[in-house]
């Protein structure tokens, strides 16, 4: 993710200051304090978060100054690490995935703002990375000590057997969403699919904006399609993501095959959209046909 592509993001990512910027009148507060919510304050500078940063860098070793910008944190986390998909590498991901969701959190589900849970969070989806078995030795590499201290057992990866999967409905009075990102060029192409608890499409969306890489086009994904919902005032969601590095801890790929050929279309058409049912394209149509009829799909 370059400085470039994060002001873009800045740009567009909903919170409150950028929101008064645009002369929307709101009485700005951020879930922590009573301070104006700005994506420094969220991401960096709350001290929950400035926290959050501090304490996963002396895990790892390593102190840094705190940390003010994507950039700077991606800089400090990856300076001693060449070794692709490294967890050092996954880390600041991680951290500003969490602090995100948290926010969206104590907004949409009144849920509490604390750094032991968002703690806590951050320390469930390495472990679940390691469960899964996307993280192996290799990505471990000089930092054994600390997936020791973190209760991860590293082990050399092996391959699974197939599994049959069936499309998942959301339970009762709940939505559920799925969301996915393409990315190509420095477009990012952003998808989201919302389905009712009888598991019926209710909107498909697709979206296209600059993008800096595939992993930062699917944390846009989510971002966006989850501001989407608020905007919408659904806000009772189940959200499933197809975000590549917490694929099958999250959810299996298959039951994510209409968000992620929404990313590719608004890639492809360079464009963005808003369907409701009936949906005028025929292949998200056959899409959503399949995953209705619960039709398992393997994955090898
Ligand atoms: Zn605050």
């Amino acid at each position: 993710m370059s400085f470039l592509s994060w002001r873009l993001h800045q740009h567009w990512l909903p919170v409150d200051s950028i929101l008064q910027s645009r002369n929307l009148s709101l009485a700005s507060k951020c879930v922590c304090c009573n301070q104006v919510e700005s994506l420094q304050h969220v991401f960096f500078s709350n001290t929950v978060a400035a926290n959050i940063w501090i304490s996963f860098a002396e895990d790892f070793g390593f102190s840094s100054d705190p940390i003010t910008s994507i950039h700077q944190a991606f800089k400090s986390w990856s300076l001693c690490c060449t070794t692709k998909g490294h967890v050092r590498q996954l880390i600041p991901v991680i951290i500003l995935w969490v602090l995100w969701e948290a926010r969206n959190k104590v907004i949409h589900e009144q849920r509490v703002y604390s750094f032991s849970s968002i703690r806590i969070r951050i320390e469930n989806l390495i472990y679940y990375l390691g469960k899964a078995e996307l993280l192996s030795y290799k990505h471990w590499k000089g930092d054994l000590m600390v997936a020791q201290r973190l209760h991860i057992s590293v082990h050399k990866a092996t391959r699974k057997p197939p599994t049959v999967l069936k499309l998942l409905k959301p339970p009762s009075g709940k939505l559920k969403v799925n969301t996915d990102g393409a990315f190509k060029d420095g477009l990012a192409g952003l998808g989201g699919m919302i389905r009712n608890e009888d598991g019926h499409c209710i909107a498909a969306i697709g979206r296209s904006t600059a993008g800096a890489s595939p992993l930062h086009a699917e944390l846009l994904a989510a971002a966006h399609i989850l501001d989407w919902c608020q905007a919408q005032g659904y806000n009772n969601l189940i959200v499933e993501t197809d975000c590549a590095i917490m694929r099958k801890m999250v959810i299996n790929r298959e039951q994510n095959r209409g968000a992620d050929w929404l990313a590719k279309e608004a890639l492809a058409q360079s464009s963005s959209f808003t369907w409701y049912p009936p949906i005028p394209n025929k292949l998200l149509r056959g899409i959503l046909h399949l995953e209705a009829a619960g039709l398992p799909y393997i994955r090898g």
